[in-house]
């Protein structure tokens, strides 16, 4: 039996971080996933805006873990064909893989990795109980549930799931290549959706490494032939969806997989229970499109690591009182709402169909033009004009030149 503070079940986006704060801190942490490096996986491959970087700083690892990424610099935003705002940007572009191996290079002082599965848990009011598939017991004071989409260790506890929007969204993500000209004219862009009717609310172009990496979102269901269009002719089927796109990007391809994903929303139920938090995707999902899930992650993860589990730790016991803390913690309940909230406005504002939503999307459109022009009678020399798309294809730097 291996003893400790805190076993950390999971070693993503959220226990991975865990473990990296907790070994800083001095708490004596065990980290537990089944693979020693984290295997290709198409989750979030950006992370950036103000609000999503203050965030991650929260945990203390972010400086050194973005400097894996690629930083873009400037987004365009554009929508109909038209550039409407070349808007500072600092998103960071990263493989889910490489982020969390990234963010696993920061596991280190008082926190372990132990590479294997959890097969078993018991829960107490004192201490927890984990079996590994390779027979090893671990006994801590806290288990941290960390395991992301899986189910089977939440029902051994009792904790269930509720789906409040099946297949909410599908993400697709794909290299995407300039045809005849080594670069595209610009670092990253977000091209909002034409008609409300392709149920498209936007791709997003953005550097990582020396790619250009694309995300496109859909509201649409998981057997609807358009998705299976989109996996065999994905330049047909994107220029018939969104046939203005070409004229900022030029002609394009489409290089490797197409990687798609639905996500369903749900929220976890039945988890205050003593001995055990749960962190992230465990705890409930929220939909790609509106890119909050890191959001919840390093929120979930801030503020168990860097409030609560001090403060547990410091008296005797692991009650449901302690851990109702956790869940009633006014940063994680105001971010989940937040995220929840996002999810389906975000859907609303790009498919819904009356006045009402067709007003919002234009108030939008207005909105990036309104900045976009200011910004161009501010005199920024990278500010458009919307008539007037940019004809010059510069290379992109490397992203060590941009570090
Ligand atoms: C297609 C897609 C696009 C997305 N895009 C964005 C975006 O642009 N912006 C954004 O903010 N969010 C985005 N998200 C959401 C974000 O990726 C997730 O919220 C986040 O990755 C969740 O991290 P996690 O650590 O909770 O789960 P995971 O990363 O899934 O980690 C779970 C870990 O648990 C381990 N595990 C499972 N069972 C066991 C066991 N029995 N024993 C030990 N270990 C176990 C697994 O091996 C895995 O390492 C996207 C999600 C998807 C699906």
């Amino acid at each position: 039996m291996r003893y400790t503070d805190i076993a950390i079940i999971g070693g993503g986006l959220a226990g991975s971080t865990a473990a990296a704060m907790l070994g800083r801190a001095g708490i004596p942490t065990v980290l537990v996933d089944p693979h020693q490096d984290y295997p290709f996986d198409f989750r979030v491959e950006k992370i950036g805006g103000d609000l999503q970087l203050a965030r991650f700083a929260r945990t203390g690892i972010a400086d050194s873990v973005l400097r894996s990424a690629t930083l873009d610099g400037e987004n365009w935003i554009a929508r109909f064909g038209y550039l409407l705002d070349r808007q500072p940007s600092r998103q960071h572009g990263i493989m889910y893989d490489a982020l969390i191996g990234a963010i696993r290079n920061e596991v280190a002082g008082s926190a372990e990795f132990i590479c294997d599965k959890v097969v078993n848990i018991a829960t107490s009011s004192e201490r927890q109980k984990l079996v590994l598939s390779g027979g090893e017991e671990i006994s801590a004071r806290l288990v941290v549930l960390a395991n992301g989409l899986n189910v089977g260790l939440r029902r051994m506890l009792g904790i269930e799931r509720l789906i409040t929007s099946h297949c909410h969204s599908i993400s697709f993500g794909f290299d995407f290549v300039p045809v005849g000209r080594p670069a595209f004219p610009f670092a990253a862009m977000t091209y909002f959706s034409e008609r409300p009717s392709d149920r498209i609310p936007y791709i997003t172009l953005f550097p990582v490494e020396n790619r250009m990496r694309a995300n496109l979102f859909t509201y649409r269901q998981a057997d609807d032939p358009w998705v299976r269009a989109m996996r065999r002719n994905p330049v047909e089927t994107l220029n018939a969806a969104l046939p203005r796109l070409r004229r900022l990007t030029g002609e394009f391809d489409v290089a490797g997989d197409i990687k798609i994903r639905p996500a369903d929303i749900y929220v976890s139920t039945g988890y205050r229970q003593a001995g055990v938090a749960l962190v992230g995707d465990a705890f409930a999902s929220t939909c790609p499109v509106t890119g909050t899930g890191t959001d919840k992650v390093f929120t979930d993860v801030a503020q168990l690591c860097n409030v609560h589990i001090p403060a547990w730790l410091s008296t005797d016991g692991m009650g449901e009182e302690k851990i109702t803390a956790y869940y009633d913690d006014p940063v994680k309940t105001a971010c989940d709402a937040w995220s929840n909230a996002k999810a389906f406005n975000f859907r609303e504002v790009s498919i819904g169909s009356g006045p009402y939503w067709q007003a919002q999307r234009w108030a939008r459109f207005l909105g990036y033009l309104g900045r976009g022009t200011l910004r161009r009678l501010q005199g920024s020399p990278a500010a458009p004009s919307m008539t007037q798309p940019a004809t010059h294809f510069r290379q992109r730097p490397h992203a060590a030149d941009r570090a």
